[in-house]
């Protein structure tokens, strides 16, 4: 079952992006998702299988 991951969202990863940060922001959301650092502002491009692998915890925007 696919996971729900909607714009806004703050996802958690298990590894932490190149800058130390592990703290993203979803900005685009579909069959590829954008998804931007917290810490630095890099945005990644990311297919949603390869997403939900690498989620550890996703907190909901509010
Ligand atoms: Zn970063």
């Amino acid at each position: 079952m696919p996971m729900k991951i909607e714009v806004g969202d703050s996802l958690q990863l298990k590894k932490p992006h190149a800058c130390g940060g592990n703290s993203f922001t979803v900005r685009r959301a579909g069959m590829d998702f954008r998804i931007e650092c917290a810490n630095c502002g890099a945005q990644i491009w990311m297919k949603r299988t390869d997403l939900e692998k690498r989620i550890r915890k996703i907190s909901p925007k509010e």
